[in-house]
């Protein structure tokens, strides 16, 4: 199962927040760049 992040507004996919993630753990931005929505996580 996968794990994607989401725009809710326009789907866009959520870029990785560089700042935040490390070698274990990856952050995704929780605001659409593209649209400035809210971002949701999906199980694909
Ligand atoms: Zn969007």
């Amino acid at each position: 199962m996968n794990i994607i992040n989401v725009c809710k507004d326009c789907g866009e996919l959520a870029e990785v927040n560089e700042e935040k993630s490390n070698e274990n753990w990856i952050v995704y931005d929780t605001e659409c760049k593209h649209c400035g929505g809210k971002v949701e996580m999906k199980f694909k």
